[in-house]
């Protein structure tokens, strides 16, 4: 298996994206840069060390919005201590959680964090659940999602697909894509076209095609067609 070395760092004058991990079954975890403002993609377990180390309390404190690709641990194990700890430290600034319509995951997350703390949370979280994938704009870049095909096994062997997004984040002429987990599909690969930079999962460990993560050949049809593009979530 091809082995990444993270973290991943992309960057275009004030625009930058910065992947401190993305391991299947382990942990993702992405911090995208626009100016002055931070953006949170996929907070999997070990998220505020990354954060901590890259950019401190203060700007930790001042980040506006979460993006959320779906509800698998691997991308939303962080949720609960990254949404304690701004509580800790008494954040002021609202807090906005983009994720799939249905992802039971965050919302679930998010109802026991009300719960165990309604008397001492400091800020407000927005939860926008996203039902539509119209762009729209937060802070300073615009957010196009994307539905991503990706799925998951229940306990009697068979599977579902989940509520899975991706995500193109467009700012001073520049489009990152994210793809999120997902097998191959179309919306994919008409989102990474002509992308500055794609991130693509190569998820999948043989190259025989499944509906869950994409094969290495897969990911790299895709990825040759943006300007540059980053293999993640490969199996280690
Ligand atoms: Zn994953
Ligand atoms: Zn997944």
């Amino acid at each position: 298996m091809t082995e990444i070395k993270y973290p991943l760092h992309w960057k275009k004058k004030d625009f930058s994206i910065k992947i401190f991990c993305s391991i299947p079954n382990i942990a993702t975890g992405i911090l995208l840069k626009a100016e002055n403002s931070h953006f949170i993609i996929d907070p999997g377990d070990g998220i505020l060390r990354d954060l901590n180390n890259e950019i401190g309390v203060k700007k930790l404190l001042e980040i506006t919005d979460v993006f959320i690709t779906h509800g698998h641990h691997d991308h939303v194990g962080g949720v609960w201590s990254l949404l304690t700890y701004l509580r800790v430290m008494q954040k002021k600034s609202p807090l906005t959680i983009h994720y799939p319509d249905g992802c039971v995951e965050i919302e679930s997350i998010y109802n026991a964090f009300k719960k165990v703390y309604s008397k001492s949370i400091t800020y407000k979280i927005n939860l926008k659940s996203i039902k539509k994938t119209n762009g729209f704009s937060s802070n300073n870049i615009t957010v196009k999602p994307f539905p991503v095909i990706h799925k998951e096994f229940l306990s009697n062997g068979k599977t579902r697909q989940v509520p899975a997004l991706g995500y193109n984040f467009v700012f001073d002429g520049k489009t990152i894509c994210y793809g999120g987990d997902t097998a191959f599909c179309e919306a994919l690969v008409s989102h990474a076209r002509n992308a500055d930079l794609a991130i693509l999962e190569a998820g999948h460990d043989d190259e025989t095609p499944d509906e869950m993560h994409m094969t290495m050949k897969e990911a790299v049809s895709i990825g040759k067609s943006a300007k540059k593009y980053f293999l993640v979530h490969v199996p280690e």
